[in-house]
């Protein structure tokens, strides 16, 4: 049997997998075992934030599996205590939580969420529709992705969802009973849509009539994928508890969240807990990640290579009306709304050695390792410009 065989033989059918059987990777590249080379344009779904084969990272690996690589919850240990100084110093929040996956992060913040709702005579929960926190049953009760959700009810009860940027449904849905608001500032599944400002504007008034949590769920926008730390940066607020995932583990399982002063104190010891969260391996990967990011100034670099790609893009946009509707995100967390669903163009993209995601249908989604250069911005538009014009040459035909 062949790899794929296999694949198909030993593992549940959840992933689609992409046709390349991986050998190796390195910086922005990906290699097949048939020696072809790939611009990966989707980063390990914004993990691989120092794209492949970092060196720092792998040498923090290397010394932390020398001394130890489990040691359980119960024992300080200096590289999770370290990480969880260097994120808190970074964000400013007092405290955190640590996980080992994104759902996980969202999870605790849920948990969070209910119990201070308690204190406060309060339960309710709301996301946004077209949402995405993760796939356990409570993360999944906040997603609004009906792909998702379909066949796996019933859900937490008393979780509802507000309609994306519609300031009267927030305003007739939010009231004193609300616990907790969550909310990607920028939807990633969902399509690489931003949150308007005058939505969070709305959203904060009602947080000061009806004292409720806002949690930013920052786990694919958030650690400098937008230029600044997190997403919501961009709109001069701070919310209660911040998820963090995907690219803080330096490519190894790694979540968490960053709780403020309101709510630091609701969970208290043994409420919570976690056998894996904050591995000290995925903690020393992480260190060197965020030293690697914060010393070499990424939030400077992915403005600027973020804003030369957008620029690329509204350029290609321009030239092709009728291929594509709309330039999305900020950063290197950038869509491509096409005019018809996606999936081909990004099939095609791949036989032309380039990584990109479809998502939502007919959204290019672009969330390239944040070490990008111009001239991989270069190769992208260049290899998306041929791979446009030979499907609609075909097209024609
Ligand atoms: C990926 C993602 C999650 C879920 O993270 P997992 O590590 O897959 O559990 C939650 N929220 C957002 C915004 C995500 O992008």
């Amino acid at each position: 049997m062949n790899l794929r065989e296999k694949e198909n033989q030993f593992l549940l059918h959840t992933y689609k997998r992409l046709p390349i059987e991986v050998d190796h990777a390195d910086g922005v590249y990906v290699y097949g075992k048939d020696g072809k080379k790939y611009l990966d344009f989707f980063g390990g779904i914004a993990v691989n934030a120092l794209g492949y084969n970092n060196s720092r990272v792998k040498a923090a690996i290397v010394n932390q599996a020398n001394r130890y690589l489990h040691m359980s919850n119960t024992f300080y240990m200096d590289v999770q205590i370290e990480l969880a100084e260097t994120l808190c110093k970074l964000s400013g929040y007092p405290k955190m939580f640590l996980t080992n996956s994104g759902t996980e992060a969202v999870e605790a913040a849920i948990k969070i969420s209910r119990k201070w709702g308690k204190k406060h005579g309060k339960a309710n929960l709301f996301a946004l529709t077209n949402s995405f926190h993760g796939r356990t049953m409570g993360s999944l009760s906040l997603t609004d992705r009906e792909k998702y959700r379909q066949d796996f009810d019933p859900f937490l009860p008393s979780v509802d969802h507000i309609a994306f940027n519609n300031l009267n449904d927030l305003k007739t849905k939010v009231d004193a009973a609300t616990a907790a608001v969550f909310i990607e500032f920028i939807q990633g599944e969902g399509g690489i849509n931003v949150v308007s400002s005058e939505f969070i504007e709305e959203l904060y008034n009602l947080k000061k009539k009806y004292n409720f949590l806002v949690v930013a769920d920052e786990i694919q926008s958030g650690i400098y994928r937008t230029g600044k730390l997190f997403a919501f940066e961009h709109f001069g607020v701070r919310p209660d508890i911040v998820t963090v995932a995907k690219p803080i583990g330096g490519g190894l399982p790694l979540g968490g969240i960053l709780v403020d002063s309101s709510a630091e104190d609701v969970l208290g010891y043994g409420t919570h807990g976690t056998t894996f969260g904050g591995n000290p391996l995925s903690c020393a990967a992480g260190l060197a990640t965020l030293a690697e990011l914060t010393e070499k100034k990424f939030d400077e670099h992915v403005t600027k290579i973020g804003g030369y790609l957008k620029r690329n893009l509204i350029e290609f946009k321009e030239s092709h009306p009728d291929f594509v509707a709309e330039v999305r995100g900020i950063g290197l967390m950038l869509g491509v709304e096409c005019r018809k669903e996606c999936g081909e163009t990004v099939s095609a993209l791949l036989t032309n050695g380039v990584i990109a995601n479809c998502t939502s249908g007919n959204v290019i989604r672009l969330l390239p390792p944040l070490v990008v250069e111009k001239e991989h911005v270069d190769i992208f538009m260049s290899r998306l410009s041929e791979t446009v014009s030979e499907a609609t040459k075909i097209s024609v035909k």
